[in-house]
C-alpha cells in the first residue's frame, strides 16, 4: 500500500482501482488456478474431500454500528463468524469471497484498515481471498462473505447425528460477546475483555477439525444465536432434548465478576448469542479424549448436560437440583 494513497477518497480511485487495491494485499495459495481477476476463481479440492460452502451476511446497523467498532475488527469479525460455519462442521476453511456495498462516507484508510482485518483473519485459517464483488451503497456499509471450505467425506459433523446419552459440551466461555452488547446499548464502554470478545471473535478451526477427525462428536453448530437457540438446532435435527446443568455453564472470570455485581444480566449471558464457540454431543465413552484435547488446544471444553428423549424437552437444572424447562431462543432476526 502506498502510503501518500490513504487521502483519496473511494470515489477518485473507482471499482477498478478499489478490486486491485485489494487485490494486491493478497498472498495466494497453492489450491488457487485463478485468484481476483478473472471472471470466476478456479480452485481445487483435496480428492476425497467435500466442498463446504457457507455464505454470512453483515448490514450496518443491524449487524453492526460504525460508531461501536473499528473497521479492522469489522475485516476480522466478517471473516471469522464465516470461517466459524466452517469450524462447526469440523472442517478446512479454503477459500472466501468478499462482497462490499461500500457507503459514501467510507475513506480509502477505512477500506484499507477492513481489508487488512479480513486478511488478518483469513490468513490465520490458512484461506485466501478468490474473488468478490465491489460497489456503491448509498447510505450504510454491507458486507456479503463466502467461505468454501473441504472436509474428508467420512469426518462430516452435521447437526443431525446427537444420540440419547450423549454428552453435550461447550468450548471457551458464554456470555461475553452479549455483556458487551447490552453495555454498548447502554451507552457504557464495554470492558476490554468482553469488547475483545464480542468485536473480534475467535472461529474454533482447530477444535472443529480435531472433533472431526478423531470421530470424537456426533453434532456439532457454532454458537452465534446462543447456547440454548443453538442447541435447540441439534435436538430438533437429532430429535432428542437435553438436560443442562446451569452452574456449569462456563462464564470468563470477568463475567463472573460482571454478574455478581450486575445480577440483572445473568440470563443475558446465559443466553446470548456471537460468542461463535463450539456446541457439540459426544458418546460419554470420549470423555478422556476430549478433556486430553482441551489440554492440547489450551480451550476448555466444559460438559455442560446431556441428550435425553425428545419429549423431555430442554431443561435446566440449576445449583439446588431444581429443574425448569427451557424455550430454545436466542437471536431472531424477525421476531
Ligand atoms: P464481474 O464484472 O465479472 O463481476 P468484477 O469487475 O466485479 O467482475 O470483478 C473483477 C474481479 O475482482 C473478479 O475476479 C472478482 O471476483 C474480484 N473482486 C471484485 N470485488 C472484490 C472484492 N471486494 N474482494 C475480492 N475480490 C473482488
Ligand atoms: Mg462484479
Amino acid at each position: 500500500m502506498n502510503p501518500v494513497e490513504t487521502h483519496n477518497s473511494l470515489g477518485q480511485l473507482g471499482e477498478f482501482g478499489l478490486i486491485e487495491r485489494i487485490r494486491r494485499q493478497v498472498t495466494n495459495s497453492n489450491s488457487v488456478t485463478v485468484g481476483i481477476g478473472d471472471d470466476c476463481a478456479a480452485t481445487t479440492l483435496e480428492p476425497g474431500h467435500l466442498l463446504l460452502t457457507s455464505k454470512d451476511l453483515l448490514i450496518e446497523d443491524v449487524h453492526f454500528r460504525r460508531d461501536w467498532t473499528n473497521m479492522y475488527h469489522l475485516g476480522r469479525k466478517s471473516a471469522a463468524v464465516n470461517l466459524s460455519d466452517i469450524a462447526a462442521m469440523g472442517g478446512q476453511a479454503n477459500h472466501l469471497f468478499l462482497g462490499v456495498g461500500l457507503a459514501k462516507d467510507l475513506s480509502e484508510t477505512e477500506l484499507d484498515q477492513f481489508t487488512s482485518g479480513f486478511l488478518d483473519e483469513i490468513n490465520a485459517a490458512g484461506a485466501t481471498l478468490c474473488g468478490g464483488d465491489t460497489c456503491r451503497s448509498p447510505h450504510s456499509l454491507l458486507i456479503s462473505v463466502t467461505v468454501h471450505g473441504s472436509i474428508a467425506a467420512e469426518h462430516l459433523l452435521c447437526r443431525n447425528g446427537a444420540h440419547q446419552d450423549d454428552d453435550i459440551y461447550v468450548s471457551g466461555t458464554i456470555g461475553d460477546s452479549a455483556l458487551a452488547l447490552v453495555q454498548l446499548q447502554r451507552g457504557e464502554t464495554p470492558s476490554g475483555h468482553f469488547a475483545q470478545r464480542h468485536h473480534c471473535p475467535t472461529p474454533r478451526l482447530a477444535l472443529g477439525q480435531a472433533l472431526a477427525q478423531g470421530l470424537l462428536a456426533t453434532a456439532m453448530i457454532d454458537v452465534s444465536d446462543g447456547i440454548f437457540s443453538d442447541l435447540g438446532h441439534i435436538l430438533e435435527q437429532s430429535q432428542l432434548g437435553a438436560q443442562l446443568f446451569q452452574e456449569q455453564i462456563p462464564l470468563s472470570a470477568a463475567a463472573k465478576k460482571h454478574l455478581a455485581d450486575n445480577p440483572q444480566d445473568t440470563d443475558t449471558a446465559r443466553r446470548g448469542g456471537e460468542d461463535y464457540e463450539l456446541l457439540f454431543c459426544a458418546p460419554t465413552h470420549h470423555r478422556d479424549r476430549i478433556d486430553q484435547l482441551a489440554i492440547e488446544l489450551q480451550l476448555p471444553l466444559t460438559r455442560i448436560g446431556c441428550c435425553v428423549a425428545a419429549d423431555q424437552g430442554m431443561s435446566l437444572i440449576d445449583a439446588t437440583g431444581q429443574q425448569q424447562q427451557i424455550q430454545a431462543t436466542g437471536f431472531n432476526h424477525f421476531r
